[in-house]
């Protein structure tokens, strides 16, 4: 018997439950004992007087008068009697539960569990409370195939067969400094805990081992990607310093020193898993430019992918212009989903043969059919836009290049150990010289003709405006047509100047000629979705209009703002909205408060709570079922140092404390199928 045993082994689990069960990520046993619940019921009984209005609570009394069952329509029913609890006589309904009626009679003591309604002294109640020895319930996350009395039923079921198969994963000495429970403690009282105290206790232990464990798996990803020596990447200062001579600018303090910090590891005999972050507008691109040529000078190719077709296309130009102005001939490809297939079979060609020195690319760049002659390092802009698995990609298509992962991070620096655990850090702490802070208004919408005569005033001093219109519940369709409608409106209202649609259901080439369009200005105002949001470089925009800005999260409001704001011209951003909610109104606050980035990401974390992950998750953090990795900070980083310090000792895993640990990290590697 083991703990990794099918989930087929325990009765009542046949092929179609455990299909079922496999929906909700569990497989065998192991996985059924760690499915947590999120929350407990509390069925402790109470007073009404000791319980608050909308509270959740158990209420044990006699009932105090005959049930009567209302019905309408069909199947709603109502069924409602009143309780006699001490001195309080409240009145208690149950909704569409007909078949409660038969438990309930006039004299009977019952405990129901329901939401108190202290207004009208009234218990709406959920159900009814048999069980008089546990006083916590838990309540686990469960889908329309699978009731909740199911799974509680199985979780008793397994731990009943399987507690004596549950031994400690985590090394005694830490068990011990971190005063943990035992791992079978820590499991029964996940579930069945008789104490909220003690619920509470198994899940800080729960949460450590989670954070423990995936602390572990960046430090062996870190391991196994420096065991294999690197390449040393012979590169030619000369040509380095003679195109950073040539550029049409000074580089920043700033970059210099994370130009110095690459070329470092590319040189070094080892596998460079570097994150480069700087704020939007920053100056990454032309670091990403010189570490490329840096490769080809040492006879290797490059590679850059990016998240937006449009990003890439923008990127082979720009690339090209730069080496073309410092002289240098380098063959630039552009390798994207809307390529014909001729044209593809090509570019693959030139690929493999070695023909081509640097390749810029969407998601088409890891298709199992793309081969390279001899990659030696791979960009990966926008890097938060990527998964685990996607990166993961590019390196093994590669055959291993050294990795530069670039992001004008949504992510506060607290996070970044969760995030990017298993990367080095190079931070672009500073923007170039003589850019002037955009100025950011946000404005209600009966502001909007105001606006509008402004923006008229600013057409005709020759400035350009990108107006991005809202984003409406993910649905493209929908974008699209409120794009279309806006852009005619503004087309009659604007004249006589000439409006570009920029959005996602464009042909490639469709796309091409609109950016063309407005970085020649033969377009000066570009009516577009959040298609624009990241890595478009235009100079000459220097006024953004966001619409429904309330819409959008910080983090992109923050993006769709840095695509003005690029030369040395004033730039503005307007954010016209009418937030309905104080987490709307907040957020309009905050992105007209600061320019700063990393500041915005800190507020935009202190404003969702650590509850709310979404935006997290979009930023590229990995997902945790019980630690919080924002409230749970401290923990996070004890479980970081105790990986480091655990691999860190030579033939850690061969060491008999950390045999079950090693045996756990094996067998549980399926679920990390990301992290290969
Ligand atoms: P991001 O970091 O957001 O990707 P980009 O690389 O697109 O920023 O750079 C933004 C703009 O700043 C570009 O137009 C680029 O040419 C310019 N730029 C980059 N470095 C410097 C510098 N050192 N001085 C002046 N302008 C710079
Ligand atoms: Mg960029």
């Amino acid at each position: 018997m083991s703990l990794f045993d099918s989930i087929t082994e325990l009765s009542g689990v046949g092929q179609k439950r455990a299909e079922i069960l496999k929906q909700l990520g569990i497989l065998n046993i192991e996985d059924l004992l760690t499915y947590y619940p999120f929350r407990y019921d509390d069925l402790e009984s109470r007073l009404p007087s000791q319980t608050d209005d909308g509270q959740k609570v158990t209420f044990k009394g006699m009932v105090s008068s005959q049930p009567t069952i209302s019905r309408f329509g069909y199947k709603k029913s109502r069924i409602a009697f009143r309780l006699l609890i001490g001195h309080d006589n409240i009145s208690v309904s149950f909704f569409n539960q007909p078949w409660l009626k038969e438990q309930i009679e006039i004299g009977k003591e019952m405990a129901i569990f329901g939401t108190y309604d202290a207004v009208h002294e009234a218990l709406k109640g959920q159900r009814i409370i048999h069980a008089e020895n546990d006083s916590l319930a838990a309540i686990y996350p469960s889908n329309q195939a699978i009731h909740q009395k199911t799974i509680q039923q199985l979780i008793e079921n397994a731990y009943a067969k399987y507690a004596d198969q549950i031994n400690d994963i985590i090394p005694r000495r830490l068990m011990l400094a971190y005063r943990l429970l035992s791992r079978k403690k820590q499991i029964h009282d996940m579930h069945f805990p008789d104490s909220a105290e003690n619920a509470k206790l198994a899940r800080r232990s729960a949460a450590f081992e989670e954070f423990f464990i995936f602390q572990m798996r960046l430090q062996l990803m870190r391991i196994s990607a420096g065991k294999n020596r690197g390449r040393e990447i012979e590169y030619n200062s000369e040509i380095l310093n003679d195109f950073i001579a040539k550029l049409p600018y000074s580089l920043t303090d700033a970059q210099k020193k994370v130009i110095q910090e690459i070329l470092l590891d590319l040189k070094r005999p080892i596998h460079m898993n570097r994150l480069l972050q700087g704020d939007v507008g920053s100056g990454k691109t032309v670091v990403a430019a010189i570490a490329m040529l840096a490769c080809y000078s040492a006879g290797l190719q490059a590679a850059i992918m990016v998240p937006t077709e449009i990003l890439a296309q923008q990127h082979a130009i720009n690339l090209s212009n730069l080496y073309q102005s410092a002289g240098l001939n380098l063959r630039i490809e552009l390798l994207t989903s809307g390529l014909k297939a001729a044209a593809r079979r090509q570019i693959l060609a030139d690929l493999e043969s070695g023909e081509i020195d640097i390749v810029v690319g969407t998601h088409a760049l890891i298709q199992a059919d793309v081969h390279f002659y001899n990659l030696g390092l791979a960009v990966i802009d926008e890097q938060h836009r990527f998964g685990v698995k996607q990166r993961a990609r590019l390196r093994e298509q590669g055959q291993n290049p050294d990795i530069l992962a670039m992001t004008a991070t949504p992510i506060p620096r607290t996070l970044a150990i969760t995030a990017y655990g298993e990367m080095d850090v190079s931070t672009i702490d500073q923007l170039p010289n003589g850019r002037r802070p955009i100025i950011t208004k946000w404005v209600k919408s009966n502001q909007f003709d105001n606006v509008f005569d402004w923006v008229k005033t600013q057409l005709a001093a020759g400035a350009q405006v990108y107006v991005v219109t809202p984003l409406i519940e993910e649905s493209e369709t929908l974008d699209v047509q409120n794009a279309v409608l806006i852009y005619d409106r503004l087309k009659e209202e604007l004249k006589p100047y000439r409006i570009g649609l920029l959005h996602g259901r464009l042909t490639n080439d469709e796309k091409q000629q609109v950016i063309n369009d407005f970085s020649t200005n033969r377009v000066q105002v570009l009516v577009t979705t959040t298609v624009i949001e990241v890595g478009v470089d235009i100079k000459n925009a220097t006024i953004m209009v966001i619409l429904d800005a309330d819409r959008f999260g910080i983090a992109q409001l923050h993006q769709l703002r840095g695509r003005v704001g690029r030369g040395k011209k004033q730039s503005y951003a307007i954010l016209v909205s009418d937030p309905k909610t104080q987490y709307g109104i907040d957020r309009m606050e905050a992105i007209v408060s600061t320019n700063d980035g990393f500041a915005l990401a800190e507020k935009d974390l202190k404003l969702r709570g650590p509850g709310d992950v979404i935006g997290i998750k979009q930023a590229g953090m990995p997902e945790f079922n019980v630690g919080d990795p924002i409230h749970d900070l401290k923990m996070m980083e004890t479980a970081q140092q105790s990986a480091i310090e655990i691999t860190s000792q030579s033939n850690w895993d061969a060491d008999k404390e950390n045999a079950e640990l090693v045996k756990y990290l094996s067998l549980t590697m399926y679920r990390y199928k990301d992290f290969d």
